[in-house]
């Protein structure tokens, strides 16, 4: 399986090139060169399959460079048990006969980034081996809370690498910036930057692009690279667990092989749902793809009216991980509609940039609309969702998992759809858990309460057990305190990797 870029399908590298590069040349995202098919049989066969057995047989697909032993040594050393507290690795809840939600969030971290970001270092550092690459990978991170996290969890302790994160001084909640200056590992480094996102990001940018800074690196034996969502090795995990879930709804005799299901996913940056589509193209029976967004629904317009439009105000909710102007993997999926055309994509992807929009072709738009179904939800409707579905049926959601069911119950209510429906919950309830309480109780429930005394609360109210990654944050010591500002973050780098 070779992989092309959408903006020029002339280029044609081995998996092994697309995850070590992250992003083609001329600003393209790897797509591969098709859709390899997963007939009816195999997927009857995933049903009696453990996760790892699942991922190996999905990631094999695509993955055609590594070798067998490559591909265990990644999915063990990702998957397993202590880190996921479970065996299913993603189990399905069921909530009623037709709604199921499709957990997450069981990783180290407590949001569904882990499913990718458990296994990205393995496939990176084996990448870098089959390519020949005797550098050490550092890895750059600018966050606005999970990603960082995430990826910290992941690449702590992987053999040739080493990661810096960078989070904006006040712009992540309590947990999130616990969870980050309380980071282990003997290869990571965390550092707060005086500014916001945007700050952290553009410094990460300025480092990525310094050509010099790049040669004093590598005359060190050092190499930059990012975790960010659209490498190709933070992708293909994700079409795993859609197959995953269908065949533990066969297991679970709640669907006959060949049925079609339909999938609610929270979006940001068009990551995850991208995912279930890819799944789909490889024969995963799916009718409906309904793509939910908070008050940033850029995605929603663009669904309904194919016109792309970023210039619009930027809202904060509470459900932070989709507060996205820019659904970087729509890329991907265009190229797919448009019949691989790469100018086409050029064209589109070059207007955003210069004037913040772009209109989609009446052929590609009327794929969009057969295929997909948008939605969007406030704060007050994400908060009335989380305290209904508890109220109903007893079962805790976070903000962003609330997003989609508030999106699939309008769904429902419009177009009668009785098709199952697995809905993507990605995040425990715990990391959001002051929101989520205000939703069960209201404001003075959570007034000047520390942390812990909100995970317990939330943990007696939803019956639900504190996540040990979030219980043991209590006892463990602060082990970064550095703070800089954007222009010193080059510096915060060098002293890291020692090179002057
Ligand atoms: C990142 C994230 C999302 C959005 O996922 P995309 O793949 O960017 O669409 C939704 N929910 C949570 C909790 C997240 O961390």
């Amino acid at each position: 399986m070779q992989y092309h870029s959408t903006r020029d399908n002339g280029i044609s590298v081995t998996a092994a090139e697309a995850i070590k590069k992250g992003l083609s040349v001329e600003g393209g995202l790897f797509v591969p060169e098709s859709f390899p098919e997963v007939s009816a049989d195999e997927i009857k066969a995933l049903a009696g399959m453990t996760y790892n057995q699942r991922a190996k047989f999905i990631l094999g697909k695509y993955l055609t460079d590594f070798t067998e032993e490559e591909l265990d040594y990644c999915v063990n050393n990702a998957y397993t048990e202590e880190k996921f507290g479970t065996k299913k690795i993603a189990p399905i809840y069921k909530l009623n006969s037709q709604a199921y939600f499709l957990e997450l969030w069981h990783g180290p971290t407590c949001a569904f980034k882990d499913m990718a970001l458990q296994i990205l270092p393995y496939f990176m550092t084996t990448s870098m081996k089959k390519t020949g690459e005797k550098d050490e990978i550092v890895i750059l991170v600018a966050t606005s809370g999970d990603t960082g996290k995430a990826a910290l969890e992941g690449f702590r302790d992987v053999n040739g690498t080493r990661i810096i994160v960078f989070y904006p001084n006040n712009g992540v909640s309590e947990i999130q910036k616990l969870q980050m200056v309380t980071q282990e590992g003997n290869n990571v480094s965390v550092a707060a930057v005086n500014g916001n996102f945007d700050d952290a990001q553009n410094g990460v940018k300025k480092i990525f692009t310094d050509a010099d800074y790049a040669k004093l690196l590598e005359r060190n034996g050092f190499k930059l690279s990012s975790a960010n969502s659209i490498n190709w090795g933070r992708l293909v995990p994700q079409i795993v667990y859609y197959f995953s879930a269908y065949a533990d709804l066969i297991d679970n005799g709640e669907i006959e092989c060949g049925d079609k299901v339909n999938v609610v996913v929270p979006t940001g940056n068009f990551g995850n749902i991208l995912a279930a589509y890819y799944a789909s193209k490889m024969g995963l029976p799916i009718a409906k793809f309904i793509c939910a967004s908070n008050e940033n629904n850029v995605l929603t317009e663009f669904i309904s009216t194919g016109v792309y439009n970023k210039n619009r105000a930027f809202h904060t909710t509470i459900s932070p991980s989709m507060d996205i102007l820019i659904s970087s993997n729509l890329e991907r999926f265009l190229y797919d509609l448009s019949g691989k055309d790469d100018k086409l994509i050029t064209e589109w992807m070059t207007k955003l940039n210069s004037e913040g929009s772009y209109e989609i072709s009446a052929d590609v738009k009327e794929k969009l609309v057969t295929l997909f179904s948008a939605g969007c939800c406030n704060d007050a409707e994400t908060m009335e969702t989380i305290s209904r579905t508890a109220r109903e049926s007893g079962y805790v959601i976070d903000t962003h998992t609330a997003v989609a069911k508030a999106v699939y119950d309008k769904y429902v209510a419009e177009t009668g759809d009785s098709t199952k429906t697995i809905i993507a919950s990605t995040a425990s309830p715990f990391k959001f858990n002051q929101s989520v309480l205000i939703a069960l109780e209201n404001h003075n429930a959570v007034l000047g309460k520390d942390e812990f005394t909100l995970l317990n609360e939330l943990s007696e109210k939803s019956g639900m057990e504190i996540p040990k990654s979030l219980a043991e944050l209590k006892n463990k010591p602060i082990a970064f305190d550095l703070v800089c500002d954007k222009n010193e973050m080059q510096a915060i780098v060098s002293d890291f990797l020692m090179v002057e």
